[in-house]
């Protein structure tokens, strides 16, 4: 059992926590089942906010009922709107941006996320990070339309200018059947 290379999902969750302090501010761009707007929930405290995006509202729906039960919610501010309009809705500074692309698992797989709006949303997101911020984008390549996401969001990062950003990619590169890849960015 793998304990440290898992997968891109648990690595992000793991520089999240390492990472989001007490009183932060920060962004879900894709709340979906609710796994990262929760973490961030509870990393941020009392003290701070998430802001959480998505496009369906049952995604929202379900992931303010799981907030509600662990007494939560007091600090999540939900948006039903794509994230590609981030700025109508925040101007304070955050210090992490986290995007999960694709479908919604175990809703309706033809609503996912798409490079134009995905691009479109990175630009911006990258503007609302602090000095020092983080943004982390997990994409899935195996579902129609997931490899050219990927690509489209791996020219986009791999042309921001190293002193602006730094960005890593976290990639599997022996396992077979399209591994999800992570990339994390860290605003200068
Ligand atoms: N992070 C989530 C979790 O922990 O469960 C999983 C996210 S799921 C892979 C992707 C989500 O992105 C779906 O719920 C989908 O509705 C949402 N989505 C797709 N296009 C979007 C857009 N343009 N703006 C905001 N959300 C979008």
């Amino acid at each position: 059992m793998y304990k440290y290379f898992t997968n891109p999902v648990d690595i992000a969750k793991r520089i999240m926590t390492n990472y989001v302090k007490e009183g932060d501010i920060v962004l879900d761009c894709t709340v979906g089942n609710g796994n990262d707007t929760i973490h961030l929930a509870k990393l941020v405290g009392d003290s701070g906010k998430v802001y959480g995006f998505d496009i369906q509202s049952i995604a929202l729906k379900l992931t303010r009922e799981k907030l509600e039960k662990e007494n939560l919610l007091n600090r999540v501010f939900f948006i039903h709107d794509s994230h590609e309009n981030i700025d109508n809705y925040i101007s304070e500074k955050l210090s992490l941006i986290v995007y999960n692309l694709g479908y919604l698992p175990g809703g309706d797989k033809s609503i996912k996320t798409n490079p134009i709006t995905t691009i479109k949303s990175l630009k911006k997101a990258i503007k609302l990070l602090k000095s020092n911020g983080l943004l982390l984008i997990t994409c899935y390549t195996g579902h129609s339309g997931g490899k050219e996401e990927k690509e489209k969001v791996k020219a986009y990062l791999s042309a921001l200018d190293q002193k602006y950003a730094n960005v890593l990619e976290f990639n599997f590169i022996n396992q077979k059947n399209n591994p999800p890849v992570l990339y994390g960015v860290e605003k200068f």
